[in-house]
This record gives C-alpha cells, structure tokens and sequence, in this order.
C-alpha cells in the first residue's frame, strides 16, 4: 500500500501551482477521473525550488481527456500524450502507463523500443527513474502518494533509482544523464547503488539518438548548475561517450578554464533572466577542439588561419554530431563566431569596420571576451580591449601591438 502524506504534513500549497495546471486537475476530477501533478513539480516544490514545468498524470485516457477541454493537442504517436493549453501555458497531461515486462521488445544492450500499455497508478509510479520523481499530488485532498520511499529520500536528499539500477539503465541509458542533472539541481546526493554501474554502463548512451542527447546536453550545460554538471559527466565517465574529441582537451587546465568560464557567462545570464544560446554554448564547448584542430591544419597544410579555422569548424562539428546532433540553425552561428576569431586579429581600419557590422559580430565579440578573461595571455586581453575600445565609435585606437596580431 503506498504511504499518503496528508495536508497538513506537507508544504506544497495551490498557491505555488501554475494555474494551467490546477485547471487540467480539477477538469479531470470534476468529470469524474483521478488526477495527480506528478514528478518534476512535486519534486522541486517540496525542496523549495520554482519548478520549470508542471505534469499531470490521470486515469482518464487521452480521448477521454481531449473533449474536456478547449484545447487539447494529442502528441505522439505510439504512446498520446495530451497537450492541454491556456494561453502560453502547456499542460502535459499523461494516462497511467502500465509496467515494463519481459514481453517488451528490446534492443540487444536492453534498451525499451516500444510500450504503450495504460496501466494504473501504482504501476505508472514504478516506471518513473527516480523515487523523488514518482511523487503524486492528489487534487482531491491535496495529499501526496509515495509508493517508493520518495518523501524519505526527499529529506535525506538523495537520488535513488526505483528498482533495479542496471536494469533501469538499460531501458533508458539517459537516466545516468538525469541522475547527475537532477543531483546537482536540487543538491542531493546520489545514493551508492545507483551511482555505481554509471561508469561501466556509459558506453550504453551510444545507443541513444542523437536529438534526444542534443535536448539532453542542452539541459546539462545551458544551466545554472552548468560547471557541476560538466564535472559530474566528467567525473563518472559519461562526457567522454558524448563528446569523445573533447574530453582528453579538457585534462589541459587552460581548455577547462575557458569552458567553465564560458559555462558561467551562461549561468550568470540565466540568473539575470537574459536570454541564453544554444550556438553560443556549443561554440565554446567544442571550441578548444576547434582551435587545436586549426593550429594543426595551419602547419601541416601550412595556410591562412581564416582558412584553417573554417576546415576545423567543419571537422569537429561533423565529428561531434555522429554522437550528439546539432541543429543548423545552431551550427551555422557557431561557425560564424569561429571563423570571426581569427578576423579579429585583422585590425586595419577597413576590415576592423566591415567586420563590425558583420551580423554574429556581437555574438563573437562576447565570445572573444571570455577567451581573454579565462586566458593568460596578455595580447589576447589587449586585442579583446581594443575591440571593446573600437565599437565606442569615432576614431578607432592605435592598433594594438605585434604579439596581439599574431
Ligand atoms: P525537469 O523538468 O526539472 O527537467 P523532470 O523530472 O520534471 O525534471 P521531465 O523530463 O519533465 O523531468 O519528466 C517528468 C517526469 O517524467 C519525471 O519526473 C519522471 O517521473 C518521468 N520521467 C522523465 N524521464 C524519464 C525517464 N527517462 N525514465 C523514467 N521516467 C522518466
Ligand atoms: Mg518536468
């Protein structure tokens, strides 16, 4: 029998509730259905954090959900889920979904390729990852269902998976991603028995599509907890699987100094509620790839940098994208902001203009700040001075120094 939480001995309020959501549950009760807000809200009301986005999960299945509302989008095509929307808001409305069996099909390393069976509540909370995500808030009486332990390991602050950890990981090599994104968010710990096949088990994200680890990565690094996260894939082998090119460059102090420092530029925008960019991020991930593999081509094919850049650029994104996918309108500003590094040691007054109302300009401008500041190098500071100088508008400053050129 699950464990029920009462009111009055929890602390997630309706006030705290999107009111899309309080909507989508009690449209659902009133016709008759049960309905929970589940996973990541609960999770992060309960451990005082404003959530990204609410869930609901009910028994109602999604043709049934559909007419009870004025807009309701079913998506997916094997398992429907329901997009229910009040003006900007996007409810995602979920039918129970029964177990994970042996009649599954599988791939050969154990990966879940297809279900779509309803099921009910407590078999929908067992499918979950993790047992703080398998918490259900019940709009009857605002009591909360926990079928694994999830309000314990709440208040130990800590990340268990529910069941077998090797198993769980097989059906859904991502889960080792999640373990380590939704630790370093709330701050938990992840418990021993499920940290421990992670390392081994890495590999397995090979199989994973990849527009699925693209959304994954994004996630991971285009947040507040960006460094902690880049250290924890690091620490238990998964950077490697994702980004095999750039995890043995990031052993080189310097190459991880301007990561984390371009990391941090991300996470100081988000606290600033300022807009943040997936090419931007990108661009500054594979950059230490991309400059090695420019000052190598520059030797052996013994050409301009411009040149060597743009061949660079193309080769480690084409290297990276076997893995992890990145979308064109995310790689083509990516090469942009690589192919204006080495324009920027163009300081003549003409090209110093043109390059100026070069649309990425702002974009690469910002990039080569954070190289100068993570850097050691004083012309890499002063080149990155004089630019900041230059856009002040009048007459451009003394050209900077011979050592910054080069
Ligand atoms: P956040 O929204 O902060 O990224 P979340 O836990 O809410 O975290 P979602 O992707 O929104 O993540 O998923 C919602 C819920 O769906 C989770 O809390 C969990 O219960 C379940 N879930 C998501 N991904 C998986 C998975 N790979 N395996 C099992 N359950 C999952
Ligand atoms: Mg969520």
């Amino acid at each position: 029998l699950p464990r029920r939480i009462l009111r009055a001995e929890h602390p997630v309020s309706r006030s705290m509730i999107s009111s899309g959501t309080l909507k989508t549950l009690y449209t659902l009760k009133d016709a008759g259905y049960e309905a929970y807000m589940v996973g990541g809200g609960v999770r992060d009301l309960l451990a005082g954090i404003e959530p990204k986005d609410f869930d609901v999960a009910t028994n109602a299945h999604p043709e049934q959900v559909k007419p009870l509302f004025r807009s309701c989008r079913l998506v997916g095509r094997r398992f429907v889920i329901c997009h229910v929307r009040f003006g900007d808001e996007i409810v995602e409305t979920t039918t129970f979904r029964g177990p994970i069996t042996d009649l599954h099909k599988r791939d050969e390393t154990g990966r879940i390729l297809s279900d779509n069976e309803y099921g009910t509540l407590e078999q929908d909370a067992l499918r979950r990852d993790f047992t703080i995500n398998a918490l259900y808030y019940d709009i009857r009486d605002f009591s909360i269902v926990d079928f694994t332990s999830g309000i314990e390991d709440m208040k130990q602050g800590v990340i268990r998976l529910i069941g077998d950890p090797e198993l769980r990981y097989r059906e859904d090599p991502v889960r080792m991603l999640r373990a380590i994104r939704i630790a370093n968010k709330l701050r938990f710990r992840i418990d021993e028995a499920t940290a421990a096949p992670i390392a081994r088990l890495a590999p397995l994200l090979k199989e994973i599509p990849a527009a699925r680890l693209f959304d994954e990565v994004l996630k991971l690094l285009l947040s507040r907890e960006a460094e902690d996260n880049l250290y924890g894939l690091r620490v238990y082998g998964l950077f490697r699987q994702l980004f095999p090119a750039l995890d043995r460059l990031l052993k080189q102090p310097d190459k991880l100094k301007f990561v984390n420092a371009a990391l941090r530029n991300t996470a100081d925008r988000i606290d600033k509620d300022l807009p943040v960019s997936p090419a931007f991020l990108y661009a500054s991930l594979l950059w230490p790839a991309v400059e090695a593999r420019a000052k190598e081509i520059r030797i052996e094919q013994a050409c301009e940098s411009v040149p060597a850049m743009q061949q660079a650029g193309d080769e480690i994104i084409t290297r990276t994208i076997a893995c992890v996918a990145i979308p064109k309108r995310f790689s083509l500003p990516m090469r942009d902001i690589w192919d204006l590094q080495p324009r920027f040691e163009q300081t003549t007054s003409n090209r110093a203009r043109r390059l100026m109302t070069h649309p990425k300009f702002r974009a690469a401008y910002d990039f080569l700040l954070v190289r100068a500041e993570s850097s050691g190098d004083a012309a890499l500071k002063e080149l990155a001075h004089w630019w900041t100088e230059a856009q002040k508008g009048g007459d451009l400053p003394p050209v900077p120094t011979e050592e910054a050129i080069e």
